[in-house]
């Protein structure tokens, strides 16, 4: 195999004060999911240990003890589902992968090979834990768990079987290509359960991935997977938007995970671009969907970001706003953004507010939650995810 070993790395970059964007002063107010992720054993130790100067008030006070600078929380957008060569169904070098990424307004991603966590080679040994790379770009190790069967139940189209689930934040290296798949059940709950427990092995944060493609998921689905620990699930993977849709006789993704939501499941909804393709060529083109975490630069940051549901989905459309403030769910276009916008508020699965605008707030239900969908004039969106008093 010579360096082609199969340990998974993160990129991170300088120092923690290398972050800037944004304002800093945002206050999530998302609940936290009970029990979130699990622990990954990520070094975030800054580069530099620069003591703070003591303010004014303090500075007469001796022996105050140095501490390490807080990298502020600011929007940092990131895709949690890419492939690379080490797929065997994309044919881009990691290192290209990471390089549109960066050029593209990126600042993480998670490598999501099929089976396996690949590793980054920066020409460092790296092999499980953090690497520092450069000004801050942050890779995510991760793995995308793959089952395409057949003879699941409840039956998919044309009886396909496609168990997808992400692990974001992988801790573990195993070093080869997994097999993991349940096959002595055709329930698609155990075919997806075999994936979350072969993914706590690996640790990290469950997303389950294009729900919606071959059919074959309900609303009971995600609501059981969420209670085992299914963290995200992908509501607009870019590469199935005739799936994620619904048509006549399926409901479509934003629906289903009403559905699930109305009955208590905490479950985070993601856009994903699937990426397999980098270039001018190729189905599978990177950007189409994305989400933008509310978080320090730090791997560990945004990794809990994730699993806290401190994000927001999108395709296209940035947001400054998405949080919970004074009870109400408040929404804001980024400044400096073109175009017109409708914002939806979706309380308890029906769209109780539209808003013609570039910003909204809605208080959030005594019961139930309340999310917002924003819609640019071109069908561009940003998803904000349900608010719960
Ligand atoms: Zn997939
Ligand atoms: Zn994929």
């Amino acid at each position: 195999m010579g360096r082609m070993r199969a340990a998974l790395w993160w990129t991170v970059a300088v120092s923690a004060l290398a972050c800037s964007s944004g304002t800093g002063t945002h206050r999530p107010a998302y609940e936290a999911t009970p029990g979130a992720v699990a622990a990954v054993a990520v070094d975030d130790t800054p580069a530099a240990v620069v003591p703070l100067v003591p303010v004014a008030a303090v500075a007469a006070v001796a022996a105050v003890t140095p501490v390490a600078p807080v990298a502020p929380e600011v929007w940092l957008r990131g895709s949690t589902h890419v492939h690379a060569k080490p797929s065997g169904d994309s044919s881009t070098p990691i290192s290209d992968v990471i390089a549109w990424y960066r050029t593209h307004g990126y600042d993480f991603f998670v490598l999501t090979d099929h089976n396996q966590v690949s590793e980054v080679e920066d020409g460092n040994d790296t092999r499980g834990k953090p690497a520092v790379l450069d000004e801050g770009f942050i890779v995510l190790a991760g793995i995308e768990l793959t089952s395409n069967t057949r003879d699941c139940i409840p039956r998919g189209h044309r009886n396909r079987c496609r168990i997808h689930v992400n692990m974001i934040g992988a801790t573990a290296r195993p070093g080869s290509r997994l097999e993991w798949a349940e096959r002595r059940s055709q329930a698609r709950v155990d075919r997806y359960n075999a994936a979350l427990v072969a993914g706590r092995a690996l640790g990290g944060v469950a997303q389950m991935n294009h729900p919606n493609w071959a059919w074959g998921t309900d609303a009971a689905l995600l609501v059981e997977l969420a209670r085992r620990g299914m963290h995200l699930v992908e509501i607009a993977n870019a590469q199935v938007p005739t799936w994620n849709a619904g048509n006549a006789t399926h409901p479509s993704m934003e629906a289903l995970w009403d559905t699930a939501l109305a009955r208590g499941a905490v479950l985070w909804g993601v856009a994903s671009d699937d990426a397999h393709d980098y270039g001018a060529r190729g189905r599978a083109k990177a950007g189409g969907g994305w989400v933008a975490v509310r978080a320090r630069r730090e791997p560990q940051a945004i990794v809990d970001a994730l699993a806290a549901g401190r994000f927001y989905a999108s395709s296209g459309v940035v947001l400054e706003h998405a949080e919970v403030a004074g009870g109400e769910l408040v929404v804001a276009v980024a400044a400096g953004e073109t175009g017109t916008y409708t914002i939806e508020f979706v309380e308890n699965g029906k769209i109780v507010q539209t808003v013609r605008g570039a910003g909204a707030r809605r208080a959030v239900p005594a019961t139930g939650y309340v999310r917002a969908v924003v819609t640019r004039q071109d069908g561009k969106k940003a998803w904000v995810q349900p608010a719960r008093r």
